[in-house]
């Protein structure tokens, strides 16, 4: 029996565990697997409009790639595209589960909501929270590792490699540990960097971003939403832990988060990626009328591939005149 079971964003990945299933992460399985412009073109070729995100496009297409039989959708609390893609996947014959995080946040409905997901994949909520247990010091170095990166100690790259994974453990809980250990003790120290940068928003879709930031001087010291996909609150049970991920409540929830992590992590500038054709592009108006104080680059990705000569141009000049400020020098 093929134990897989594809994602299509963060779900609780515990339930997936105790049900002896193996997560793949789909958006994970496409931006590192090979070609993935060419996935997006596939889905393209299929039917999937090009004036629509190219993330559910990839997705789409690695499930064929991987020959996953069975997909785990997030149908509340990620993005209304993926409600399309499964009833697409569900045509294809592929097996889908949704799975709503409530939008009220009410923990007995986000209770109901995990012992039914529970029940679906044939496992209880007990056996869930087991899982709950053994993954407690792996997040909990996740968090060490993160405070290392805000001390300078450790590489951005690095982290948002771990932070990225945990939505999944690679596939491989043991080897993702000792992984994760290896950096704690021996990861590579970075130069010191000029200036400290939050990143904030869905994964990029560029190949390059953290390697441009590095060669520009700066350090991505906050990366919101890889670090919301390890759960980095530690709560007692997993109804705790999943009402405190703020990634499915929206910005004026996330901005909770945000605000006291950018102050705290003495970060000097904001990067919001916003992904093409991508409904939290709207967002940005609530991230700039609530995080004042603090300077602002919206930089939007569509397809997958490294940073356009715009882009780049763009980045550099803010990381430019972030430094400048930090220097005390004008314009
Ligand atoms: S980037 Fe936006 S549109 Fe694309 S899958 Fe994520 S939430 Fe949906």
């Amino acid at each position: 029996m093929d134990r897989r079971l594809g994602i299509t964003a963060t779900v609780p990945t515990e339930v997936v565990l105790a049900a002896g299933r193996v997560p793949v992460d789909l958006n994970n399985a496409l931006i590192r697997g090979p070609d993935p412009g060419r996935a997006v073109r596939e889905a393209e070729l299929a039917g999937f409009p090009r004036n629509s995100c190219a993330w559910i496009k990839g997705i789409y297409s690695t499930v064929s790639r991987l020959g996953i039989g069975r997909v785990i959708g997030v149908s509340r609390g990620d993005c209304s595209n993926t409600e399309a893609l499964l009833e697409v996947l569900a045509d294809d014959g592929i097996g889908t589960v949704p799975f709503a995080y409530p939008e009220n946040r009410r923990p007995e409905e986000l209770r109901r909501v995990l012992v039914g997901f529970a029940s679906d994949l044939g496992t209880s909520l007990n056996e869930a929270e087991r899982l709950r247990e053994r993954l407690a010091p792996i997040r909990e170095d996740l968090c060490r590792l993160d405070e290392l990166v805000v001390a300078g100690k450790r590489r951005d790259a690095a982290y948002f490699e771990l932070a990225l994974s945990a939505s999944d453990w690679g596939g491989d809980l043991e080897g993702y540990a000792s992984r994760l250990e290896e950096e704690l003790k021996h990861g590579e120290e970075p130069p010191p960097a000029m200036v400290r940068l939050a990143y904030l928003g869905v994964p990029p879709v560029f190949t390059d971003f953290l390697d441009k930031t590095a060669e520009f001087g700066a350090a991505v010291v906050y990366a919101e939403i890889p670090r919301q996909f390890t759960m980095p609150y530690l709560s007692a049970g997993l109804v705790e832990q999943y009402l405190a991920y703020t990634y499915p409540y929206g910005m004026v929830f996330r901005l909770g988060d945000i605000v006291g992590e950018v102050e705290r992590r003495e970060v000097d500038g904001v990067i919001h990626y916003v992904q093409s054709f991508c409904f939290r592009h709207i967002e940005d108006i609530l991230l700039r009328r609530r995080l004042t104080g603090v300077p602002i680059l919206t930089l939007e990705g569509d397809r997958p591939g490294p940073l356009s000569a715009r882009d780049l141009l763009r980045l550099e000049s803010f990381i430019e005149t972030l430094i400048l400020q930090k220097s005390g020098g004008g314009f």
